[in-house]
């Protein structure tokens, strides 16, 4: 197959182009705008494969994608290009409406109009995967419950409600023009090359350098985390395997508290960089309560049971395993997130003289 993928040089879209390459004979074409969030390092070990081609493309820009799908005629596409950060959403969403909303528009007609013109076979072979958050469901009272595909929309912040309205585009472009849909929502991802605005990496470096780990409210706040190259491979299984117009839930079973996942690393800290900064006794030390994010979700919890029984996926990695490997990672790959915190990687990007 070849594959498109939108927002590859982000986190989870790196993932699933390294996934794609390094185990598959697929070849990706990683559209991508490079905003702050993309990094194309990300991207090193795969970069110089024939099978692997990069477009520095908006998704709001209709020409430019018309003429790489005319150019790369591709099979799927796998779309995970957003606005992906909830505090930057509440200081000012009109990137997360252009880019969640009229991008995943403007993706999908032009993804309509290419695919029209296919002979029937590739026509029904032909898939659109739209990558989305368990966030569009909202806030989990309960402790039991859990977010099924049927549950319905709720979403608190404006990053959920431009995710929310990009999947209802879909499902709509699936039943109105027969466009070939699948759709994922996932719940929190962590792992390597992850952006460090985001609680684990966010707090790993910052222990790391001696500084304040933040933690929002009283930290009682439960997410359930899935490690990014389970959920790369779910996205891979999912569009080999989904079923045409099925949405799938995918989820870790890693309920944990947002004060116990600082905890955690805090103490992995303590076992593999014991050599602290002057100012810290214990990382422990380091955790500040700071005032809560406005329209805070709760709980996060996912049913992910249809995509285990119908399509044979189950995470490998525990929240253990996959929190140590992601701290050992930050420890051993310096380079690339000091290239994030002194703006170099944006070097890698070919915008200065644009
Ligand atoms: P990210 O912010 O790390 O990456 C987003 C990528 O999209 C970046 O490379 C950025 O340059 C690119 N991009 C942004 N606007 C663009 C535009 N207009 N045109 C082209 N490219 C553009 O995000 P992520 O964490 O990798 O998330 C990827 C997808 O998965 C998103 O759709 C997000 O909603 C979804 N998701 C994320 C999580 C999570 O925990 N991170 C969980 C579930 C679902």
């Amino acid at each position: 197959m070849k594959i498109i993928v939108t927002g590859g040089a982000g986190f989870i879209g790196s993932a699933v182009i390294r996934h794609i390459i390094e185990n598959t004979n697929d070849s990706v074409v990683n559209i991508d705008k490079l905003t702050y969030a993309g990094n194309l390092e990300s991207l090193a070990s795969v970069d110089t494969n024939e099978r692997y081609q990069f477009e520095q493309v908006d998704i709001c820009d209709r020409q430019a994608l018309t003429r790489v799908f005319e150019e790369t005629k591709p099979d799927a596409i796998m779309h995970l290009a957003a606005e992906s950060h909830v505090d930057r959403s509440i200081d000012d969403s009109a990137e997360f409406i252009q880019t969640n909303l009229v991008g995943t528009f403007t993706l999908l007609e032009v993804a309509r109009q290419y695919w029209n013109t296919l002979p029937a076979q590739e026509k029904s072979r032909f898939k659109f995967h739209h990558v989305s958050t368990d966030e569009v469901y909202g806030d989990l009272e309960g402790t039991e419950d859990l977010f099924t595909e049927s549950t319905p929309y709720a979403p608190s912040s404006p990053y959920s409600a431009s995710k929310a309205g990009s999947d209802h585009l879909v499902r709509a472009w699936g039943r109105t023009y027969g466009l070939p849909i699948l759709l994922t929502n996932c719940s929190n991802n962590y792992g390597p090359y992850h952006f460090p605005e985001k609680l684990i990496p966010h707090v790993i470096l910052n222990a790391l350098h001696g500084k304040p780990l933040p933690v929002y409210g009283d930290g009682t706040q439960v997410r359930d985390w899935l490690y990014v190259e389970d959920h790369a491979r779910a996205l891979y299984t999912v569009l080999l395997n989904g079923i045409d117009g099925e949405t799938y839930n995918i989820g870790g079973h890693n309920e944990r508290k947002n004060i116990d996942v600082v905890k955690v690393i805090c103490q992995l800290l303590e076992e593999l960089a014991p050599k602290k900064p002057e100012n810290v006794a214990r990382y422990e030390d380091l955790i500040t309560f700071v005032k809560d994010r406005p329209g805070h979700d709760v709980r996060y919890a996912i049913d992910a049971s249809k995509i285990e029984k119908e399509l044979g996926w189950a995470p490998l990695e525990t929240f253990e395993s996959g929190i140590r490997k992601t701290v050992e990672w930050y420890l051993n790959n310096t380079t690339w997130w000091q290239h994030v915190l002194d703006g170099s990687y944006q070097q890698s990007k070919g915008v200065e003289d644009k």
